[in-house]
């Protein structure tokens, strides 16, 4: 029963419950470094102290598409190596995981190799072969069936995600149906705004290897994160997120901006090659027709 109208207590009791319900499931929690999944994090791991029961998997994963931010990989990647001890000393049941992208997918074999265009809104090839693909199929090796991913995914987000989330019974939980078998997602942040989601990433201790302070500053000119599971709730790509340096769905990449604006001026060539990259894409006179490409 719930006993607080705090939205971050309301969050970490909901999640109680969920651990006591699916005990024996297989929990993996989608991790992109961004701040909605790091207090999804967080709120999870207060839940699992809370709940005092322990879990029969919990796998941490994050998706290394192969062009991610320089500056945010190197943030995760360092935080997954001290996560990775962190974790195993709460439980063993606890891990880390690095899912990569095939090479077949890869951005620049899919550009280079195969011709596709730089990535639009409108066609956004991309997401599904670099994040969506291989998360699905770490999932389908681990029993659908018997499977609770925990997504950092926001009701407050969009309207269009208000409306989809609005016709569940229960805001936290979600089905998702896929080919290889169906199987439910488990949603922490979802009554919280963005201001709720920083007050868990500063409130909550655990893990202690995840410094909010660093996270804010990465933060700081990014506003979403690109999806890893393909569902009517996940989020379109929105302006300034974290995700691939080579971005070139955004109109601008207010992110690297901001990054470069802090100090990290070696992220300039890589921003300087993204935006050639968006310009040479609208270029009618860079296009070839059929026939020149024969
Ligand atoms: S961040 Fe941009 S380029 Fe990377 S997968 Fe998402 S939409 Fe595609």
């Amino acid at each position: 029963m719930l006993l607080t109208n705090d939205p971050v207590l309301k969050a970490i009791d909901s999640t109680v419950e969920a651990i006591r319900q699916r005990a024996t499931a297989n929990w993996i929690l989608a991790f992109s470094g961004g701040k909605d999944s790091s207090a999804a994090l967080k709120i999870f791991l207060a839940a699992y102290k809370k709940a005092r029961i322990s879990l029969a998997s919990v796998t941490v994963i994050y998706c290394d598409t192969g062009v991610e931010n320089p500056i945010l990989d190197a943030y995760v990647r360092g935080l997954f190596g001290k996560l990775n001890q962190e974790l195993g000393g709460l439980s063993a049941s606890f891990k880390t995981h690095v899912l990569k992208s095939p090479l077949h997918d890869r951005f620049f074999v899919k550009i280079i190799g195969r011709g596709y265009p730089p990535p639009t809104n409108n066609f956004r090839w991309c997401t599904t072969g670099l994040r969506i693909k291989p998360v699905s199929a770490f999932i389908a090796r681990h029993d659908p069936a018997n499977t609770v991913v925990i997504l950092g995914l926001r009701a407050a987000e969009s309207q269009q995600r208000d409306r989809s989330l609005a016709k569940s019974a229960n805001l936290y939980w979600q089905k998702q149906r896929e080919g290889k078998g169906d199987y439910d997602l488990f949603l922490p942040i979802v009554e919280l705004n963005v201001s709720e989601v920083w007050d868990a990433i500063f409130g909550l201790s655990t893990p202690t290897s995840l410094d909010p302070s660093t996270l804010e500053t990465l933060y700081r000119g990014a506003s979403g994160e690109c999806p890893i599971i393909k569902s009517p709730q996940a989020p379109p790509c929105s302006s300034g997120r974290f995700g691939c340096w080579t971005c070139t769905v955004v109109r601008k990449d207010k992110s690297a901006k901001e990054l470069i604006r802090a100090g990290h001026l070696e992220l300039l060539p890589f921003l300087n090659f993204r935006d050639w990259l968006s310009e040479f894409r609208n270029n009618p006179s860079k296009s070839l027709t059929h026939n020149e490409f024969v």
